[in-house]
């Protein structure tokens, strides 16, 4: 069907229940927020010249003080979009699912029991050679490299030996742990099943609700955690509207032309305009 924006956001007022899919427009430029501190600028060709899963956490501990610093502009332009479209949806009945693992909608204003990132998380770590399914916190490991990195930082010498006794490493096997992540060696789903449970008992709720999905810039790498699903919410449930922004694919297949409308922009153009209203 054809929607404008502002019916959009009548539907979303006057929906009993909103579901949000997030993707990859919400990912940031992972290498672009390394460039931009100081430290990794410094010390790039050493983290490069260690071995891939050591090097890996030095990345991931400048990331995550990018991250929770809040003072970071590519991080922060995406953050203000998502607190934008929070404001859009408060106080309805929500989930969010999204396929992001760099977990900026960690620190958004979303209720975050209502998120789930099936795609995995970098506050949670797993063995890196999957010896074991258990997941860990990951975010003091990534402070205490930082705090040493700022050392050498200070000391003008990056010291290989002294860092490594700093990466965590797997009580069972003593590989190296790596970030609980979809896109790394391993992957233990550990890290989101209580948050999932959560989600589907919630969606078993939406049944034959006047319910209002939104999927925001979701490609093709996972169609299983987003697309497909809320299509087939589309087809079954007859009250509900399946709203598809992306820019690149937002074709819909013809069983849902009665249930779902689409936008070919891009996330920010999208939010832009229907925060306006
Ligand atoms: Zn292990």
């Amino acid at each position: 069907m054809k929607l404008t924006i502002k019916e959009c956001y009548d539907r979303i007022k006057g929906a009993d229940m909103v579901l949000l899919g997030m993707g990859i427009d919400f990912e940031p430029d992972f290498k672009a927020v390394l460039n931009s501190n100081k430290i990794y600028e410094r010390f790039k060709d050493d983290i490069d010249s260690l071995e891939e899963t050591d090097g890996l956490w030095l990345e991931y501990a400048i990331y995550y003080h990018e991250l929770a610093s809040e003072e970071n502009q590519i991080i922060n332009e995406k953050l203000e979009y998502i607190n934008k479209l929070v404001n859009v949806i408060d106080k309805k009945n929500m989930f969010v699912v999204s396929t992001c693992a760099l977990d900026i909608i960690r620190f958004s204003k979303f209720n975050q029991e209502r998120v789930v990132t099936p795609c995995g998380t970098i506050l949670k770590m797993e063995c890196h050679l999957g010896c074991k399914k258990d997941v860990y916190d990951s975010v003091k490991h990534y402070e205490r490299l930082y705090k040493k990195l700022e050392s050498m930082y200070k000391d003008e010498k990056f010291d290989k030996t002294y860092i490594l006794q700093f990466i965590p490493i797997c009580d069972k096997c003593e590989a190296s742990m790596e970030p609980n992540m979809l896109t790394l060696v391993s992957y233990s789903e550990e890290g989101y099943i209580e948050s999932w449970e959560l989600y589907n008992k919630w969606l078993s709720g939406t049944v034959n609700r006047n319910l209002v999905m939104l999927e925001l810039g979701v490609n093709f790498d996972t169609p299983t955690v987003i697309r497909w699903p809320f299509e087939k919410i589309a087809m079954i449930n007859k009250k509900s509207l399946l709203v598809r922004v992306n820019s690149r694919f937002a074709m819909l297949t013809p069983e849902i032309s009665e249930t779902a409308a689409t936008f070919t922009m891009s996330s920010y153009e999208f939010i832009n305009e229907i925060s306006k209203i």
